[in-house]
Order: structure tokens, then C-alpha cells, then sequence
């Protein structure tokens, strides 16, 4: 059997695992979109007078009410995605009361006003605190793989920074995004936490409804789409796209924890994850062992639905199963070696893909070049480390690189030099699970950053209130006379650090608001 058996070109419409039909999600008109966006702008206006810690309260009520029903929300997702209910459990679900706490602490490190210094010499009588104003209305623009917790990155600093937000989930995994968008609505009210369910075209109407600003998670070419039009429209963006991760194994490493994390890391989620393993820089000489133990790994990791337990679910949808054929193709027309895996199982019915080695790659590959999200990892045997930092650097993308060696020091000298945004030792793609890390990339990953106190300016603008308590006018004020310039001069040594110039410039300063004073008075004759 094959996929023809069952037509999964509807997006969204069936399980990828099984074939099986899924319940039917009714598309918001493009023109009802803008006014969805109102009804969050009035809710939004009252989430912004609340204060961070009722805001933490009621997000953190929102965790809660998630995780009550867990179980609910793991079989939608897996329905949606193919991936079993312990996986899904276990890598989207769990977390989301942890990540709000932690989320919250980031928060109330960024939000609070700051003091500016100002010298009362230079400025007398001044001073200044700069707040954080919430953005307003946030579009939250989200893909198909971790359709659950992709959302609540940027859902947790968005409303605690007093905003309202508008998900737009994945055509493929609609009913997730919406599920969400309740639970939080029965805990804050509504308006607060939207959805707007369609295809691109819905998406590319959200950003024209009138929304102060966008995250985006997806495709290269649709976040330089989202990332143009929100630079014409002025609206701050945070665009985070895809990834061709590097891991480089030193023949140092250890051997047990390291051929157990390239499989972690390679096949976490079926390779559809920005941060995947896709090639692997190996030092020649333990490559042979290394390797072989590797795709026995990947021979032993299973795939659901076959199996009670599994480790990997299927590919989401046909486009992302032909692309990783036309990869692994493409590597052995040009002579890779096929260690494990290319082919597909779940006998035709889902889209299940058998884990996929593929030894002696070369830069020429597709399957080294672009982005495969799917479960194939490209070795390719390099002479020592300098090699492997050069080659892993050359490419498009920049999101995670890891070095794996028991020689830490070496490891973090290797790490600072890879052009990523996450450079891990001895781990991959770890921190994207956590809220106090920034996820971030170079080149072709995009400029966004998610999670952390780092992405707000996203979610926030900043205001400054600045008070004036002087009675007389301000010395440098019109109308200029002969102090004017013994004035800058003393401002120029008072800057050079002149101890005697503050003193200088307070007589200064004294004589210029009296003949500020009189030439004002003047005006009353
Ligand atoms: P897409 O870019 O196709 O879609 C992403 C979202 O944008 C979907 O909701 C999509 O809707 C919507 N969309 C499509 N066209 C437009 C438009 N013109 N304007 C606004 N929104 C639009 O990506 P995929 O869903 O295929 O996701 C896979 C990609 O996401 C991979 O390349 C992967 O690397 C990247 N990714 C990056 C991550 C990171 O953190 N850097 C994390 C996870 C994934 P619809 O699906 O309904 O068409």
C-alpha cells in the first residue's frame, strides 16, 4: 500500500497517522477579521490597567485550566499531528505551567519602570522614568509542527505585558490553536485571546486588520512575505524561521551520551523542528564505529501508529514527506550511502517515514543545503575541528550548533565560534523549551527572537515621563547673550570632568535665567 489509498492533500482534514477523518473547522471570513481585531483592542484596554501580578495570577489560572484537561488537548494533537499521546504529552503539554512561571519572572524583570540618571549639574531639576507601554493588539502567526506550544511562547510575554492577541493557527492543525484560545478565554473573558482559522490568506488579512504587531513562526519564504509587509505598515515583527542545524561529534566525545543525543536531537519531533540535527560533522577516525552504532539507533526508534510505545510520529502532511524523498534521492544520485531508513511505513495508510541515516555526504546535497524537517540526518567525515567549524558555518541558516566532547573547555571555545544563535555543548535544541532563554538565529532563520525578556520589544513600546520641578527657565534657553558662550564652554569641561566647572556653572547659570527672566518680563511692557 501507499499514501495514494488515502487522499491527505486537504489540509488539516485527516490524521497524518492514520488516515483517519477529522472533525470539519469553519474558515473566518477575511472580512470578519478586522473586527475580531476590535473586540480585542476594547479588552485589551482594561487587561492594560491591571497589574503584572493580577495578570501573573490569571495566566498562571490559565496553565492550570490547561493541564486540567491534558489529556483532551493531547488527543487533539495528536489527531492533528500523528504524534502519539505520551509524545505529545510529554514535549508539548506538560510544560506549560513551568514555562509561566518562568515567564512571569521574565516579565517582572523587563516591565518594571526604569530610573534614568541625569546629572543635576548638567540638567538641575529634572527627571525621567522610562515605562513599558503594551503594544496593543498582537497577531500570533503560528505553524503546523509544535502547534500547541509554539503559541504559548509568545502568548505568555504578550499578555503579561497587558496585551491582547489573534492566533492563527496552521491550516493543518487548526483545532489545536482554537482549543487554546478557549481555555484562556474561560479564565480572562473575552477578546482577550482570539483565533482566526484559514490559510495564508487569513493570515496575510490579519496583518492588514489593523494589529500593532506581529510574531510569525514558519517558512522562510512566508516570513520575508510577513517581515516586508509589516516593515510598509510600521508594526514591529518578530519573524523566526527555519533551520539546518549542525552537530559536531569530537572524537573526544562521550561516545554513550552523544549517540544517544544525535538521535534525541535528529528525530525529536520527526525532524520537523527548526532546531533538528540535520547534519553531522564527524571526526574521521572514530566516524566508521560511530556511525555504524548510530544507525542501528535509528533502526531501533519506532514510529506511530504501529507501535503501543513510539518514539516518533509521522510527517504532518504530503508536501513535507516529498520533500524529504526528493532529498534522500537527490544524496544518493550523488553518492551518499543509505545506513538506515529511506523509505516510508504505517503501510501507506499515514505519513510515516522510516528514521534515515545517510553516510559520506557532501556540500553539493540537497540534503545539506536546504532545510529536509523530516527524519534524516546527513553525516559528513571531517579531518579535525577547524574542518567541521568551517563547513557547519557554511550555511544559509543559523539557529542551534553543538559540539559533543568530554573537553568542556574546548567544547565552549568551539561553541562561540559557530554562527548560530543557540550554540549548545554536549546538547541540542534544549533551551527551546525554556522561557528565560532566547531563541534566536542568524541569515535565514530569521531576525526574530522568541521567549525571554529579550523578545519584548515585540510586545511593548517604550514611554518615557519626564518631570521638570525647575521654577526659573532653563539657562540655555533664548535669548542668547555673552554667557551664552562661556556657557557651552563650561558644559565642555564639566564633561571633561573639571571639578571647579560645576561651581563655574552655577554662577553662569544663575546670571542667564535672570536675563531670561527680564527679557521674558520685557514682553508684558
Ligand atoms: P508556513 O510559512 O507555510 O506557515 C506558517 C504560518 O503562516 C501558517 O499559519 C500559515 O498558514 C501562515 N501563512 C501562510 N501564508 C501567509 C501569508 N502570506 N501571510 C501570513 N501568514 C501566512 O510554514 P509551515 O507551516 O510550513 O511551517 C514549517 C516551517 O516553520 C519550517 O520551515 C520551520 O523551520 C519553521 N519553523 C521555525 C521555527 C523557529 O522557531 N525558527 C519553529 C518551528 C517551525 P497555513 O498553514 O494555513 O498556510
Amino acid at each position: 500500500m501507499n499514501t495514494e489509498t488515502i487522499d491527505h492533500s486537504r489540509p488539516g482534514a485527516r490524521s497524518p497517522a492514520t488516515g483517519e477523518a477529522l472533525s470539519e473547522v469553519d474558515t473566518t471570513p477575511v472580512e470578519a477579521i478586522a473586527g475580531i481585531v476590535e473586540e480585542a483592542r476594547e479588552a485589551q484596554a482594561d487587561w492594560a490597567k491591571a497589574s503584572l501580578g493580577l495578570r501573573s495570577r490569571m495566566l498562571l489560572e490559565a496553565a492550570e485550566a490547561v493541564l486540567e484537561r491534558s489529556e483532551e488537548i493531547a488527543e487533539i494533537i495528536s489527531q492533528e499531528t500523528g504524534k502519539s499521546v505520551p509524545e505529545v504529552l510529554l514535549n508539548e503539554v506538560s510544560g506549560i505551567n513551568e514555562y509561566a512561571k518562568v515567564a512571569i519572572k521574565e516579565a517582572e524583570a523587563t516591565l518594571g519602570p526604569a530610573k534614568v540618571s541625569i546629572s543635576r549639574v548638567a540638567y538641575p531639576g529634572k527627571k525621567a522614568v522610562v515605562e513599558s507601554v503594551p503594544r496593543g493588539v498582537v497577531g500570533i502567526i503560528a505553524p503546523w509542527n509544535y502547534p500547541f506550544s509554539i503559541f504559548f511562547k509568545p502568548l505568555f510575554p504578550a499578555l503579561l505585558a497587558g496585551n491582547a492577541v489573534v492566533l492563527k493557527p496552521s491550516e493543518f492543525t487548526p483545532r489545536t490553536g482554537a482549543w487554546l484560545a478557549e481555555r484562556f478565554t474561560e479564565v480572562l473573558g473575552d477578546g482577550l485571546v482570539s483565533v482566526v482559522q484559514g490559510g495564508g490568506d487569513v493570515g496575510a488579512a490579519l496583518l492588514e486588520s489593523g494589529i500593532d504587531a506581529v510574531t510569525f513562526t514558519g517558512s522562510v519564504a512566508t516570513g520575508r512575505k510577513v517581515a516586508a509587509r509589516a516593515g510598509e505598515l510600521l508594526i514591529p515583527h518578530s519573524v523566526e524561521l527555519g533551520g539546518k542545524d549542525a552537530a559536531i561529534v569530537l572524537a573526544d566525545c562521550n561516545f554513550e551520551r552523544t549517540l544517544a543525543g544525535i538521535t534525541q536531537w535528529a528525530l525529536h519531533n520527526c525532524g520537523q523542528n527548526c532546531g533538528a540535527i540535520e547534519r553531522l560533522y564527524i571526526e574521521e577516525s572514530i566516524a566508521d564505529d560511530f556511525v555504524s552504532r548510530l544507525a542501528a539507533l535509528f533502526e531501533k526508534v519506532r514510529v506511530a501508529p504501529e507501535f503501543e510505545y513510539c518514539e516518533i510520529g509521522p510527517l504532518q502532511n504530503p508536501a513535507q514527506l516529498e520533500t524529504v524523498e526528493r532529498h534522500i534521492d537527490d544524496a544518493l544520485k550523488k553518492g551518499a550511502e543509505l545506513l538506515a531508513g529511506g523509505d516510508r511505513c504505517n503501510g501507506g495508510q499515514g505519513l510515516g517515514f522510516r528514521p534515515t541515516l545517510l553516510d559520506h555526504c557532501t556540500d553539493e546535497m540537497d540534503v545539506v543545503r536546504e532545510e529536509t524537517f523530516g527524519p534524516v540526518i546527513a553525516v559528513l567525515r571531517v579531518e579535525d575541528e577547524e574542518e567541521a567549524i568551517r563547513r557547519a558555518n557554511a550555511s544559509n541558516y543559523g539557529l542551534n550548533g553543538s559540539v559533543w566532547t568530554t573537553d568542556l573547555t574546548r567544547g565552549k571555545a568551539i561553541a562561540r565560534r559557530l554562527d548560530v544563535g543557540v550554540a549548545l555543548v554536549n546538547n541540542h535544541a534544549i533551551p527551546g523549551s525554556m522561557a528565560n532563554i532566547p531563541w534566536t538565529g542568524t541569515g535565514d532563520t530569521g531576525t526574530g527572537i522568541a521567549a525571554s525578556r529579550y523578545s519584548y520589544p515585540t510586545f511593548i513600546r517604550h514611554q518615557t515621563i519626564f518631570v521638570d520641578s525647575s521654577r526659573g527657565p532653563d539657562p540655555w534657553w533664548f535669548p542668547f547673550n555673552e554667557d551664552t558662550r562661556e556657557l557651552s564652554e563650561t558644559l565642555i569641561e564639566f564633561s571633561l570632568g573639571s571639578v571647579f566647572s560645576a561651581i563655574k556653572l552655577a554662577g553662569i547659570a544663575k546670571r542667564r535665567v535672570k536675563a531670561i527672566r527680564e527679557w521674558v518680563s520685557e514682553s508684558g511692557n
